[in-house]
């Protein structure tokens, strides 16, 4: 069995459920989306992250007008950029849905909207601001955000419901913070850009592939998904032949792989 198969399949009863919609960093591939990962419990739907082209691959998995609310990492395309798509969807339908909660970092989503002069997309977003240390209940989620190093202002979260917690990113440096957002979480979904060390301007404010695993495993994380991979860099050998039968359990982020907490 697959390591990805193999988190597949860890579903008892069906309670916090994530489904990746697109694990590519910087740009779209044919297959995937950049990021985004829709969370479901109790009935609830939260989406992390709207990127390039992740839009699709939400409506094979809700309707649009099913999101409760939206987690925007930071500003950058690859990130949010689909979050437009999703707002036309409900500003432009018959009845028009409620104003959508979006919480997003201070500023961060202002040149997207702007860039749709679509009075009533504008009015589609309610825009909550959250930073460093924000906590947010939405219904039965709490979430708690956490700055992590980037090029510009990155919010990581832990959603937290049923007994269940899953730590997300965004994108981030490596950071003690990072561990902190990720301890004994269930799920942690790591940012990865590169196989390899990185040099150059990206050192520090984004993060390898065996970083982002011994972050997690130092966060004492059940389960650590790499995703944000760079396209067409190949990681399933390296996790296979590296973390193969590690703990944490490492995958890969794939279009469509579903992970659900265990009973
Ligand atoms: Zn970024």
């Amino acid at each position: 069995m697959s390591i990805a198969a193999e988190v597949r399949n860890t579903a008892g009863m069906a309670k916090m459920k994530v489904t990746v919609i697109g694990g590519q960093g910087a740009w779209p591939t044919a297959d995937a989306g950049c990021s985004g990962y829709l969370v479901e419990a109790s009935g609830q739907r939260i989406l992390m992250d709207p990127g390039w082209a992740t839009f699709q691959g939400l409506l094979r998995l809700a309707d649009p007008l099913e999101i409760d609310a939206v987690l925007v990492s930071h500003s950058h395309p690859d990130h949010c950029a689909d979050l437009l798509p999703l707002l036309r969807s409900r500003a432009l339908s018959e009845p028009a849905a409620d104003p959508l909660p979006v919480y997003a970092p201070a500023g961060a989503l202002d040149h997207l909207l702007a860039s749709d002069a679509v009075g009533a997309v504008q009015r589609a977003a309610d825009l909550r601001v959250v930073s460093d240390g924000s906590k947010v209940r939405m219904g039965e989620f709490d979430a708690a955000f956490a700055e992590l190093p980037h090029h510009v202002t990155n919010l990581g979260v832990r959603l937290s419901a049923e007994g269940t917690s899953v730590s997300y990113t965004g994108d981030g440096g490596p950071d003690a913070a990072v561990v902190e957002l990720a301890a004994d979480a269930d799920l942690h979904i790591a940012e990865a850009t590169f196989a390899e060390p990185i040099t150059g301007e990206d050192a520090g404010l984004l993060t390898d592939l065996a970083t982002a695993v011994e972050q997690g495993a130092a966060a004492g994380a059940r389960q650590v998904l790499l995703t944000h991979l760079w396209p067409g860099a190949s990681y399933d050998e390296i996790v296979q032949e590296r973390y193969g039968h590690s703990s944490p359990l490492v995958a890969v982020a794939r279009a469509g792989m579903t992970w659900q907490a265990p009973a």
